[in-house]
Formats: structure tokens, sequence, C-alpha cells
């Protein structure tokens, strides 16, 4: 079926849950960058399956690592070890040791949401009874689950699904003084995002980050880093918080950890997992030898490319052509995670139509916003082409208003 005729077809022989609205496209291969439709449609994909597939579509590497997985061992449970899930505990213990000056443990878990949800559990026992309240910002995304969902700062999210868990907090974002005023002895933690993802690409200022690493530890309370968008060499570090010169307490991770396999982890410093006793957390799936064959394979191959110089000078390239750009007023972000700002009277929601209809997937975090994730492998090429395409659909806008 194409996605026309998915999108047209009677609500009860679509087999899926009516959450996401009609799918735009129906793909059915990749390769780096490109995408191909049912119809055999060439796009560009600068979304990469929101930031997760930060090495490309079937990374020869990583399909590999999980094809020979596949035959040798998937998954024994936790009541077992398994080499795989040793080895990339080893190598992200490794990567966050090296970025925070601390050593850490971690817990595998299979999506964004997970990983905050073992954070949000650990804060709470660490902070015990009377400390439990998880403070966030507004316009955060922590996840779907209800304590994730508690933890977002996206009032009009939590509507349908009152009453929310108790224990969550929000303070506007990069507001210092709001927040310094809400972290007091009653909160376990702060949960925040080095950039701002889906609320739209807002990146923190390192005064505000070193700001809250002060106000909690005043507070005797932990902060933690959702870099769940912006880990694994997204922003030009390895780790978004790398360039603001904290060292966080805990940290979340997730999407581009498995390149496309369902895989994250909730990392802390040693001392603050160690308030955890067996029991206290679980998950069946939790170091599954198939998902962390692919994180095995992304680490390797993000430390040969040195991934993080590559999103750096990847995102000047296209930092540089889109602010050549008419109709762009400013670009945020850092590295290869980039919010375009649109002039006034243009709409980012059709120009993430037009450009669809184009062969360029990106997508629109605000009626005047348009969010570029690519792959990190992406070529100058292709960013030119990206580039070329915006600058057609931003035209059409701007000829359309003349007129
Ligand atoms: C995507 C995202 C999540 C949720 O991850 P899921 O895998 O969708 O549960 C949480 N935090 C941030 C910052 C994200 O970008």
């Amino acid at each position: 079926m194409n996605a026309h005729a998915f999108h047209h077809a009677p609500m009860d022989a679509c087999p899926f849950m009516p959450v996401f609205g009609p799918p735009a496209v129906m793909f059915d291969r990749g390769r780096g960058t490109e995408l191909w439709d049912s119809d055999g449609k060439r796009y560009l994909d600068f979304l990469a399956g929101i930031a997760v597939v930060s090495l490309g579509h079937s990374h020869p590497v990583v399909a590999e690592s999980i094809a020979d997985q596949a035959e040798q061992l998937l998954h024994v449970s936790n009541f077992f070890a398994n080499p795989v899930a040793t080895e990339a505990a080893v190598k992200i213990n490794t990567l966050l040791r090296d970025a925070t000056g601390h050593n850490g443990q971690l817990f595998f878990t299979n999506s964004g949401a997970e990983s905050n949800e073992c954070a949000i559990k650990l804060a709470r026992k660490h902070g015990g009874r009377g400390r439990h309240t998880i403070v966030s910002t507004l316009g955060s995304f922590h996840g779907r689950t209800l304590a994730t969902l508690a933890a977002t700062g996206q009032p009009t999210k939590h509507e349908p699904f009152q009453p929310m868990p108790a224990g969550f907090h929000h303070v506007p974002w990069g507001d210092i003084d709001a927040i310094r005023a809400a972290v007091d002895g009653s909160v376990a933690a702060v949960l925040i995002e080095p950039i701002q993802g889906e609320g739209g690409v807002h990146p923190a200022t390192a005064e505000y980050f070193r700001a809250v690493r002060e106000i909690c530890d005043d507070a005797g309370a932990l902060m933690m880093v959702d870099e769940i968008q912006t880990g694994f060499a997204r922003t030009g570090r390895w780790f978004g918080f790398e360039h603001t010169g904290i060292s966080p307490d805990v940290v979340t991770l997730a999407k581009a950890m498995g390149n496309g396999m369902p895989v994250g982890a909730c990392w802390a410093r040693t001392d603050v997992a160690a308030v955890f006793e067996p029991g206290d957390h679980g998950s069946t799936y939790s170091g599954t030898a198939i998902a962390c064959s692919a994180v095995n394979a992304v680490i390797d191959e993000m430390q040969r490319l040195d991934a993080p110089a590559l999103a750096e000078r990847k995102g000047a390239h296209l930092v540089d052509g889109l602010r050549a750009l008419h109709g762009v007023i400013g670009v945020r972000g850092a590295g290869l995670m980039l919010g375009v700002e649109l002039a006034e009277g243009l709409d980012a929601k059709q120009a993430y139509v037009d450009l669809l209809d184009a062969g360029l997937i990106v997508n629109a975090v605000s009626p005047t916003t348009i969010r570029l994730l690519p792959p990190l492998t992406v070529s100058d090429d292709e960013l030119d082409e990206a580039i070329a395409m915006i600058d057609d659909a931003l035209n059409v806008q701007l000829h359309e208003a003349d007129a």
C-alpha cells in the first residue's frame, strides 16, 4: 500500500492507533542520507529518524554487527551477563568519564523515555522521602510515559491525561532566578536538555548551565542532563553539556546510540548509582545482546570518523549556506542540530510540505522554525543540494507574499 492509499484507508483498515496522524510517505529503503519511497522517489533525509540515524541509513558496519550478533545470541535476561552489553557499557562509561571527570555506571533501556524514567526513580531514591520533586523547564521534552510526560514542560500535552503523577515542577527556560527560587530542600533533581530539541532548538547558554550546576550543588539536588537528542556527537561534542563546561551527575541517552536499533541508557556517577539496590529497577530487555551489538558498532564507527569533529565541520557548512538565504533570519543550535528561523510571513509547516514534495525531509518545530538533523555522515554535495531546495521552497513563499 502506498502512503496515499494508507492515508485514505478507512479507519478500521489502518492497523495503527491514530496517535501520529496520517503518515506523509511510505519508505522502504535507505542508504546514508538517502531514502526511497514505495514509488521509487528519492529523498534526502535531514531528519534522520529524529536524530537517530546519525551514521546514515543502513550503515554497513552497524548492519554487519547486528547480523553477526543475530546468529550468535540475541538475549539471555539480566540474571546472566553477556559480553556484548558489558563491552557497550564500558565504552559508554569511558566516553562519559572522559566528558564528566567521574566514574559512573549505567542501566540500559529501550527508549529515551525509559532512560528518563530510570533517572527519575534514581533521583527519588537518592533524595529520599520529602526530597522527591523533579524540576524541569517549560518547552522541554522528556518522553511520553506518564512520569516523563509530567517532566515534559508542555502543559497542553498533559491535559488529556490528568491527573499527572505528582512531584514535578516546571520553570521558564533559561531563567536563572526562577530555577534558583524553585530548587530547595524538597527537590531531588533538575532534569534538563542542553539544547531543547522538540521545543524548537533552543540552546542553553554556558552561563545558564553553570548556574544550574551551582544551584543544584547548593541545594543538594542532582543535575540530570537529558542527552537523548544531543548525545553521541550530534552537536559537535560527544555530549551537549560539554559545550557548557559543567559536569552532570546523571546523563540520559538513546536516539543515536543504536543508529535505529531501539536502545538507550541512564548513566550516573558511581556514588549516585550506588543508591539503587537489586530489585529497585529493571527491564526484560535491558542490555540485550542484539541492541548492544548496534551500540558497539556505532561507538567504534563514530570514534573512527571523529564524529564530533564531523558534526561541527558539516554543521558550519550548513549554517553558512542557510544564513545566506532570503527568508532565513537566524540559525540556532550546534553542530548538526539546527533550528532555522524563518522571516515573518513565512510558514514552517508549508516549507515542510513543499520540501517533502521536492525530496527533502525536515520538520517544523514551531510555526516559524524548521529543524534540521541530518546524518553526521552527510556529504558536502548533499548539504548544498538541501540548501538549494530550502532556497527554492522559501522563494516560492516569498514570491507568493509579494504577489
Ligand atoms: C526523543 C526524546 C525523548 C524521548 O525518547 P523516546 O525514545 O521517544 O522515548 C526524551 N528526551 C529528549 C530530549 C528527546 O529528544
